[in-house]
């Protein structure tokens, strides 16, 4: 069994449809994918209609942008309701704040060098969830940057002058929201330093206390000792341990499958969870 938890879509800043997404999880081998697009469930029923037609079981999730003490913390939440009030004002809250933040972005770039919202636009599929890879695609097509990577290493890069920040919601109100739906909270890349700073053992464990059902320990931006050392806090602090490719189609080199989940542990999430894995 390959199990894959963690992927992103063009409902997102993926590159491929939710359909397209479930084909190439076929092609890749995966039997199981989670569909984690960021802070959005709009992807569910096109990939859950090529279930059938795919042999691809299908994950429910979504990645949610929230902080921890001013650190940016993705939190996945698997099989939640999709519906729940509490939980679709906070993924909306963060979708609205990051265009708002996106536009912000691309003025204060347009001072420098010729980009329009316009642009942005062209690159996001109809209400997709905008976020800093757009920019990079704008800035790519403009002729700025050579890709995305480059993008991210310069003019989009947190400490440079360009970059604004968006709203998310506190990472514990968010592990009780996610709870509060059905869905089971696990902490994305705990450990990815290159993208920010990252939040302490004592920040997971207090989470943890909260209702985080998990972390995520494989992932491309970890170390082999990343890795080692989540899995020992995770053993410690009682939590699942999930691994994953966090695929972007051609946005990102991760690679459908390039890390993947125990069985144990997704029978474990979908018995947490509300909704059901849905099956071929
Ligand atoms: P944002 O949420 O708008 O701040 O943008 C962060 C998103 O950009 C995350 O989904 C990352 O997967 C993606 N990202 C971060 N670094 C890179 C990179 N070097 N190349 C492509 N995508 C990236
Ligand atoms: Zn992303
Ligand atoms: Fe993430
Ligand atoms: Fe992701």
């Amino acid at each position: 069994m390959r199990i894959d938890l963690h992927t992103h879509s063009a409902v997102s800043d993926g590159t491929d449809t939710p359909s397209g997404l479930m084909h190439a999880a076929a092609a890749s081998g995966i039997d199981v994918v989670a569909l984690t697009d960021h802070d959005t469930t709009a992807g569910w029923g096109e990939a859950a209609a090529a279930v059938a037609a795919t042999g691809v079981a299908l994950v429910r999730g979504t990645e949610i942008s929230t902080r921890a003490g001013g650190i940016s913390v993705h939190l996945l939440s698997y099989l939640h309701d999709p519906e729940d009030p509490a939980l679709v004002a906070m993924l909306e809250r963060s979708r609205d704040s990051r265009e708002t933040r996106a536009q912000r972005m691309v003025e204060r770039i347009a001072e420098d060098l010729p980009l329009t919202w316009a642009d942005v636009e062209e690159q996001a599929a109809d209400g997709a969830t905008i976020g800093r890879p757009h920019i990079a695609d704008a800035l790519v097509a403009r002729g700025h940057v050579a890709d995305r990577a480059a993008a991210f290493r310069s003019l989009l890069h947190p400490s440079g002058p360009y970059y604004v920040r968006y709203w998310a919601a506190e990472t514990a109100d968010a592990v009780a929201a996610v709870r509060a739906a059905g869905g089971v909270p696990v902490m994305a890349h705990p450990r990815a330093a290159a993208r920010g700073r990252v939040v302490s053992t004592a920040v997971v464990a207090e989470l943890a206390d909260a209702g985080l059902a998990g972390i995520e320990a494989d992932h491309l931006d970890h170390t082999p000792d990343d890795r080692e050392a989540l899995r020992a806090l995770a053993a410690e602090l009682g939590l699942l341990v999930t691994g994953s490719s966090d695929y972007h189609g051609t946005g990102k080199p991760n690679r459908l499958g390039a890390f993947t989940t125990a069985v144990e542990v997704l029978e474990e999430i979908e018995r947490q969870g509300r909704l059901p894995v849905l099956r071929p």
